[in-house]
């Protein structure tokens, strides 16, 4: 090889450099936001992934084109400023370019069953007497977003009233995020870090009774989900297709100290909230609430205040970044408004529609919507969350089914899980079973009674652990179907034991009123629907709730009888249900005893669509 080829490989080597060092960044699918690609080069070779742990080799086509390693379709990926074209099936895909950095963020890990649980877990999720000394009555978050360092800076005031006197309490703040100072009366106070809590030490006892308040002063670059671990929250940072800012901070599971000071255990809700945030101007902030200022900052900066003016779950205080189009509509007094990216504003007003027949039938079968003052926000973003009187419900790029099925879903969360709130995450399915549940009321509503039942047997239960988590230590279960799919099984199995529909819905209601805006346990819940319905249904909760046990109707028949008992149940468990025989649709009372009834005919039909149960006909004995 002489001199002047060397040359010119050389050359063509820094050329392929450079291209490789523009190309390189994360991607979204602008589709479907959520997904993202990753670009990098790993020895030497540019890598294509969505998922880390499967590189493809990018194979060079010349002008900016490759050919992606091994997928079916075959897929061509092309590069323009500020984006990728991903050619497959015979269509162009845009995906933009997000950021320079290739690589996803990984869970530190999820504090669950299988993970085992660690100091930091019991320091995040147990009520202890650094926390339980003071309850919080108001929050006044102020937070600077800083889009092109994906960074916040901001401050947290925590007013308080004193239950017990102390002189050192706890907040929480993930280590990840710098903590600038802690003011109280002017002074600096001390404090001392560990994993993701923050103790404080105050100058002097805080007597009893007394209201006091302290700022903390933060900043810091917040985590960002991965994605492939259940409930990992953080900053979701997107682009629109016009390719503005679209982000979010969405972190039910991980905690609202995720990404800014506050007392993070779910028992505490602040009475009300005021939340500042400052955003660059060619975008908008929608945070919950009523908006109650809007002012322009100096340097292309605009302030937003939203006011909460009930009680909220810290992880429902969000921002949602966006250019957003707005339009809104009234229900009888309550004010309704609709936050969409432009290009959606046709879908949104479809879905739009379909929100009033929404409202009447959760109303009409939970009570009156919890926050009238607050009034109802539906916003687009990234990632759908039930965010108070700000419901997120993901993108609107294709108006379908599964759109209004979520839409339910994260709407219902306004009375399950916003007005009624677990005080420990080991009572997830109280928030998660009822609106999964609720999926199922419109969709009866809407649909019928068989399309409703059909969807509850359709869904994936897994049955892997209890329903109910390990208290204490802010539990995320592994597997989130025993909670979702599982526990409306659970409610529909509760409502046909019942059989009585109007005392059905007469206890849902009765548990929104009378838990209003308050946080509770299942024990609270499980314990009030068992004095509503006049039985003691504790048998039946500590079976569904803490096994995971299915029960299972044994049978046979022998001279003209019918023998029937429960299989695979805690002991004392006895429920009723439902079977065909004879030509007619009857009660049973099977124990874990044998029981007879007599029978004509030979064929039984165990209602396994409307009670969560499995059968076995067993040898005549
Ligand atoms: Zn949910």
């Amino acid at each position: 090889m002489n001199i002047r080829m060397i040359l010119l490989f050389l050359l063509l080597a820094q050329y392929g450099k450079a291209q490789q060092s523009t190309i390189v960044g994360t991607y979204q699918f602008n589709l479907n936001p959520m997904r993202t690609f990753g670009v990098k080069v790993e020895n030497d070779t540019l890598r294509f992934f969505e998922d880390p742990n499967l590189l493809r080799v990018m194979y060079p086509l010349g002008n900016n084109k490759y050919k992606v390693g091994i997928v079916k379709p075959e897929a061509i990926v092309e590069f323009v400023p500020g984006k990728m074209i991903v050619n497959q099936g015979g269509k162009d895909y845009d995906c933009f370019k997000i950021w320079d950095d290739p690589t996803f963020p990984k869970a530190k890990r999820a504090p669950n069953r299988q993970n085992g649980f660690t100091r930091a877990d019991t320091l995040r999720g147990k009520l202890s007497p650094l926390r339980s000394c003071y309850d919080v009555t108001y929050y006044h978050l102020t937070v600077e977003v800083h889009p092109a360092t994906r960074t916040l800076e901001g401050n947290s005031l925590i007013r308080f009233n004193t239950v017990t006197p102390f002189r050192e309490l706890q907040v929480d703040l993930y280590e990840n995020m710098s903590i600038d100072s802690i003011l109280y009366k002017g002074q600096r106070l001390a404090y001392t870090r560990e994993y993701d809590a923050v103790f404080i030490q105050f100058p002097a006892v805080i007597p009893q009774g007394s209201i006091d308040e302290f700022r903390v002063y933060y900043h810091g670059r917040p985590q960002e989900p991965d994605l492939s671990v259940s409930m990992n929250g953080g900053m979701l940072w997107r682009k629109d297709e016009n390719g503005k800012t679209f982000a979010q901070i969405v972190m039910q599971g991980s905690g609202a100290s995720v990404w800014w000071p506050n007392k993070d255990h779910l028992s505490d809700e602040s009475d009300s909230t005021l939340i500042s945030v400052i955003v660059p101007d060619d975008v908008q902030n929608i945070s919950n609430g009523r908006l109650r200022n809007k002012v322009a900052l100096p340097g292309n900066r605009t302030l937003t205040e939203w006011f909460v003016s009930y009680p909220i779950n810290n992880y429902n205080i969000v921002f949602n970044i966006g250019d957003y189009t707005h339009f809104s509509d009234t229900y009888g007094d309550l004010t309704l408004d609709y936050y969409c990216l432009p290009n959606h504003l046709e879908n949104a007003r479809k879905l739009s529609a379909k929100v009033k027949p929404m409202l009447e039938q959760f109303e009409k079968h939970f009570g009156p919507y919890p926050f009238p003052r607050d009034g109802f926000k539906l916003i687009e973003t990234v990632y759908p969350m039930e965010h108070q009187s700000c419901v997120a419900l993901g993108g609107f790029q294709a108006m379908n089914g599964e759109l209004e099925r979520l839409m339910s879903h994260e709407v219902a969360h306004e009375w399950w899980g916003n007005n009624v709130s677990m005080k420990d995450f080991a009572d997830f399915w109280l928030h998660e079973a009822f609106a999964t549940y609720a999926e199922k009321i419109m969709l009866e509503f809407t649909k019928g009674h068989e399309a409703a039942v059909k969807a509850l047997e359709r869904e994936p239960v897994d049955n892997k652990e209890p329903m109910i988590g390990e208290y204490d230590v802010n539990h995320v279960h592994y597997n989130l179907y025993d909670v979702y799919s599982k526990g409306c099984r659970v409610i529909h199995t509760l409502r046909s034991v019942l059989n009585n529909d109007t005392l059905f819905f007469d206890i849902l209601r009765g548990i929104q009123k009378d838990f209003a805006y308050q946080t509770v346990t299942t024990h609270d819940v499980e314990t009030y629907i068992s004095k509503k319905a006049g039985i003691d249904l504790s048998p039946f909760f500590d079976q569904y709730l803490r096994t995971i046990l299915v029960p299972e109707l044994a049978y046979y028949k022998k001279g003209g009888q019918l023998y029937y008992k429960w299989n695979n149940t805690i002991p004392g468990f006895k429920m009723p249900v439902r079977v065909t025989v004879d030509g007619l649709y009857i009660f049973i009372y099977p124990t874990d005893n044998w029981s007879t009834i007599a029978i004509k005919k030979k064929d039984i039909k165990v209602d396994t669509e409307n009670f969560y149960v499995k059968v076995k006909e067993e040898k005549a004995r």
